[in-house]
């Protein structure tokens, strides 16, 4: 069974993606759900930094029904079917005139569309700006130009939406969502700030450092905060709130000793509540 998976829900297009797949025949016999967990698992690899949670998303046929993840794929699908991952109350991206879209006449097997760094430029030969929550274009060939964007990336939870960078101001609806003003200030680029995560001073001369690339050297102090990030992320601690701390702990770019502090109080932590 072929069908296309889309997922749109994140804020900015770099976070979208589409995956068709051919679906094995253990899936087919499955349920809805290892469905949703199939594309849950390649995406959170892709966008380790804004995993996507599998008990948020249910499926909903393109132009159809949702779908229920306990329901068997056999029953809900066939072949050729698009359908969205949606959050819980969502409804799906609204619809958009359906002739820009041409049906792609390459493989079908799990091909990814548009590759994450691909620069698409516009008739004018302007970018759009991949800051958080900015979305402006810009002339990457011209003089800067100023951006109110998010430091950190955003939240869906449930129905609300809210950047991490501020936890005050949540939507309700994307529009809503896009209009929470930026809290800080720089210049438009196309590099996207989700691949940059605990770049403090600290980091750029992290950054600078040689990485060792053989397999058993032990992980790398950013590797292992990023662990951490996520396993705290995972169980419902704020995103940026870790990173501030991390970035305090580190003042001097010594990641390490963040490392180690962070240990340190979260074993004492455990061992209090044992
Ligand atoms: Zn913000
Ligand atoms: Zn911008």
């Amino acid at each position: 069974m072929k069908i296309t998976l889309k997922y749109e829900e994140a804020p900015t297009e770099d976070l979208h993606l589409t995956l068709r797949l051919t679906l094995p025949q253990k899936y087919v016999n499955g349920t809805n759900k290892e469905v949703v967990k199939l594309f849950v698992d390649h995406y959170n690899k892709k966008h380790a930094e804004n995993p996507i949670s599998l008990e948020e998303l249910h499926l909903k046929i393109v132009g159809g029904i949702h779908l229920d993840n306990e329901d068997r794929v056999k029953e809900s699908l066939s072949s050729g079917d698009e359908c969205y991952l949606l959050g819980k109350d969502s409804e799906g991206p609204k619809s958009k005139p359906e002739q820009g879209y041409s049906a792609p006449s390459a493989p079908k097997e799990a091909k990814e569309s548009a590759p994450a760094d691909k620069v698409v430029k516009n008739a004018d030969g302007k970018v759009r700006c991949k800051n958080f929550g900015c979305q402006k274009f810009y002339d990457p060939d011209g003089p800067p130009q100023e951006c109110v964007h998010h430091k950190s990336a955003p939240i869906f939870h449930e129905t609300a939406k809210w950047w991490s960078c501020c936890p005050d101001s949540k939507a309700y609806d994307f529009d809503e969502f896009m209009k929470i003003p930026g809290c800080t200030q720089g210049f438009c680029t196309n590099e996207s700030q989700a691949k940059k995560r605990f770049m403090g001073g600290a980091d750029l001369r992290a950054d600078s450092a040689p990485i060792r690339l053989d397999a058993d050297a032990p992980p790398d102090p950013r590797q292992k905060l990023e662990s951490m990030r996520r396993g705290l992320v995972a169980v419902g601690v704020d995103s940026a709130l870790f990173e501030q701390v991390v970035d305090r702990l580190a003042p001097n770019g010594d990641l390490e000793k963040a490392c180690e502090v962070l240990k340190t109080r979260f074993a004492t932590a455990l061992n209090a509540l044992q």
